[in-house]
């Protein structure tokens, strides 16, 4: 399988979130798993990229250190980390797009962040740049958000909204299900909410690890459930002939190497899926 990772992805972890040091460790994780992996640098994307999805004087102020980014700091490291971070998801998406295929972006921090305010961990909204940036490329273009982090994507839907756009199909789990007595319910209706992406020419999935019943901000499933959800995404996208690009979302357990596991799970699930080609092509 193919991942987008270079260091330039990685930055300090900044206060309880270890999102923004995370690539590096999963990367390891899934190299020790799969000797065929395949690493690809990201191309950064630049200003004009995100402002197709934020308030350009939003993006401009980050970047000059002038506001806080996602994680409450004005952390120059973090700031040179996010082209990269939203790079990955983009060129992760073109290349599962081009090849129809599986890919891999060990990224976090995206679906908190709305048209012109970062928040919870998260300072730019990858998602719908990579989304804008791929509609930008290919005019007629549809994409699926597939939200499975424990969180709701208020950022998503907050640009969403303000953009009025008809072609992106956005489903978070984060609105309706968060209790443990909720596990069967949730794991029930995945094909529901896959069957959402039916027509989509690509599907950004985020497998978040918060959704674990041990995780602090989060839980409400079991190792085993988080890797049957993953398993089921995967296979429903799978069967319908949709490329997927998938991302790492949220994950606060203690040591990380509790949530480095949760990511080595999907790695697996997506690669025992995607390694099959795919019958029918999306559309
Ligand atoms: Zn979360």
């Amino acid at each position: 399988m193919h991942v987008i990772y270079s260091d330039l992805m990685v930055s300090p972890a900044q206060g309880t979130s270890p999102s923004a040091a995370k690539p590096r460790p999963v990367v390891e994780a899934w190299m020790a798993l799969d000797p065929e992996v395949r690493i690809l640098p990201p191309k950064p994307v630049t200003i004009d990229d995100f402002a197709r999805a934020h308030e350009r004087s939003f993006v401009e102020n980050i970047f000059a250190q002038r506001i806080p980014n996602g994680f409450g700091t004005r952390s120059s490291e973090v700031n040179r980390s996010l082209p990269y971070t939203t790079g990955a998801m983009l060129d992760g998406a073109r290349l599962a797009l081009s090849q129809k295929t599986a890919v891999a972006a060990p990224v976090s921090g995206f679906h908190h962040a709305r048209w012109s305010e970062a928040a919870a961990y998260c300072t730019f909204n990858g998602l719908m740049v990579t989304a804008m940036a791929l509609r930008a490329e290919h005019p007629k273009l549809r994409v699926g958000i597939l939200d499975y982090d424990y969180h709701y994507g208020d950022g998503t839907d907050d640009i969403l909204h303000r953009l009025g756009l008809d072609w992106i199909v956005h489903y978070s789990a984060g609105q309706k299900y968060l209790y443990a007595d909720q596990a069967t319910a949730f794991l029930d209706a995945i094909p529901t909410h896959v069957a959402k992406m039916a027509g989509c020419d690509v599907v950004l999935y985020q497998a978040g690890a918060d959704p674990h019943i041990d995780d602090p901000l989060g839980g409400f499933l079991s190792t085993a459930e988080l890797a049957d959800r993953d398993r089921r995404v995967f296979q429903g996208l799978h069967d319908r002939g949709i490329p997927v690009a998938w991302n790492l979302a949220g994950g606060y357990q203690q040591p990380l190497s509790k949530v480095v596991a949760i990511h080595r799970n999907t790695y697996r699930a997506c690669k025992a899926i995607y390694d099959a080609p795919m019958a029918r092509s999306a559309r």
